[in-house]
């Protein structure tokens, strides 16, 4: 019987698995030193915030490794040799396979800040991070003041779960706008007032120098680099991205860059070792995409597609349209297709924004086919299916606004938001077309 160990229970692994039994019995292995089974990263935050307990962002009873015969090991895996096909774990053991799967996700970036690893200092990525934030700051008495370093999602989840413990927080974004090179400056500044509106000490266009030690090697404050600045502080979250968590596959022989690298079917350069999710880099990219994904779904993906290979037929990874959601404190954001920071110069923009300034919808199409780009969305849930369809089937602008009513879960919203949407557009007049 052919063994499968894949390292990483993650999303990315745990669905190679879960598709890999019901496609064959091979013997199948799942390796995490972080936690016993698998659980939802994207929930940790309401773990802390109280809305959950941890269980609860574990979807699979124990039961079901066992039913399913999927076999759960918890150690750190610190060498692969190719050549013998064994792993090495860190305390000693080993443990052969036929084909491995590396799924080890992400780390957080440290930027080499002086005192980045004093105690008080942490990244938002692991069950342990957790952990050491209940710690550090279960409360505003404990923790005074906590400063986070970058303005990407897991900063502003960060921020969040300190607020809800009153917690002051002191957030340093290096962008003169949060998340401006990923946002278009409209959305970017939306966010902007929704933080300073939850009382966070929002600075723009401020980084990180150093962090400052008391005499018992922990954190007490940190410079701004701009300003020179200091900031008293008991917490410092490091949250300037991720980046692949492959350090331990040096000197075997596994070609990486930035992450593990593969071609379509996920291969490495190395016969029967695989690698998919955070961790995995595209050598082929597809149009508009990113070589490194570290989203959820495209884990999710890159898992099923490997199963395939494994137990059918080869199958190559096809991303799809890309979309993502997430929350910025109230505000839901959902993105489908592509609405970039800025506008490229074959494209037109269509914004709407809700008087309350907390809803907006941004549209991206091409100024002369019309084509339907993309669309970003704050507060309004849109459906998936409807979005998907419409970049598959390369449809207009004025088709994508004429049934918008479709588009998302909450008509009676847009009928009361329909008219004014439409009016809007065609008193922009910018296709020509005049929509009824
Ligand atoms: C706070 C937070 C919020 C997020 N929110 C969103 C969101 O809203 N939407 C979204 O799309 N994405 C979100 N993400 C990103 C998303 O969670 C990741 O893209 C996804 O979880 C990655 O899955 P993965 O299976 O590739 O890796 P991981 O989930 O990182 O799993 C890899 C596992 O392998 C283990 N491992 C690594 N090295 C070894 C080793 N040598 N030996 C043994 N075990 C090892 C790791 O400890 C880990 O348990 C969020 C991430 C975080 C941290």
């Amino acid at each position: 019987m052919k063994h499968i160990v894949i390292i990483g229970n993650g999303i990315a692994g745990i669905t190679a698995a879960r598709h890999i039994r019901k496609n064959s019995d091979h013997k199948i292995t799942v390796i995490s030193g972080e936690s016993d089974a698998f659980f939802s990263r994207t929930a940790l935050m309401y773990v802390y915030m109280g809305h959950l307990k941890f269980e609860h962002t574990q979807p699979y009873e124990s039961w079901f490794w066992e039913k399913n015969k999927i076999e759960l090991k918890k150690a750190w895996v610190t060498k692969i040799d190719p050549k013998n096909k064994s792993l090495l774990f860190s305390d000693l053991g080993t443990m052969t396979y036929d084909q491995l799967v590396i799924a080890t996700g992400s780390v957080p970036n440290k930027f080499g800040w002086p005192g980045q690893d004093l105690k008080g200092v942490l990244g938002l990525y692991h069950q342990q991070d957790l952990e050491n934030l209940e710690v550090l700051a279960p409360n505003k008495e404990v923790c005074k003041r906590a400063v986070i370093v970058g303005g990407g999602l897991i900063g502003i989840e960060l921020a969040e779960m300190l607020h809800s413990r009153n917690i002051p927080v002191t957030f340093l974004v290096r962008e003169q706008s949060f998340w401006n090179g990923v946002l278009p400056a409209q959305e970017s500044e939306l966010i902007n007032k929704e933080i300073k509106e939850k009382q966070i000490d929002l600075r723009l266009g401020s980084s990180l120098k150093e962090i400052i030690s008391d005499e018992n090697g922990r954190v007490k404050s940190i410079v701004i680099e701009e300003t020179g600045e200091i900031v008293n502080c008991n917490l410092v979250g490091l949250t300037a991205g991720v980046r692949p968590n492959i350090d331990f596959l040096q000197g075997t022989g596994i070609a990486t860059n930035k992450g593990v690298l593969v071609n379509r079917f996920l291969e490495t350069n190395i016969e029967d070792i695989y690698a998919i999710g955070d961790c995995a880099e595209q050598k082929e990219v597809s149009k508009n995409r990113r070589a490194i994904e570290a989203v959820w779904y495209t884990g999710r993906m890159m898992g099923e597609t490997l199963a395939q290979t494994l137990t059918n037929a080869k199958t190559a990874y096809k991303p799809g349209h890309w979309f993502n959601s997430a929350k910025f404190f109230d505000i839901e954001y959902q993105t489908y297709g592509w609405v970039w920071a800025q506008t490229k110069e074959n494209e037109a923009r269509f914004y709407w924004e809700h008087r309350n300034g907390k809803k907006c919808l941004h549209f991206n199409y091409n100024k002369q086919s019309l084509e339907f780009i993309g669309v970003n969305s704050f507060g309004i849930r849109l459906r998936h299916e409807y979005f998907d369809r419409a970049l598959s089937e390369k449809q207009s602008i004025t088709q994508v606004l004429t049934h918008l009513k479709a588009a998302n879960f909450d008509p009676e919203f847009y009928e009361k938001h329909e008219a004014e949407i439409i009016t809007q557009f065609n008193r922009e007049n910018q296709t020509n077309i005049q929509l009824k």
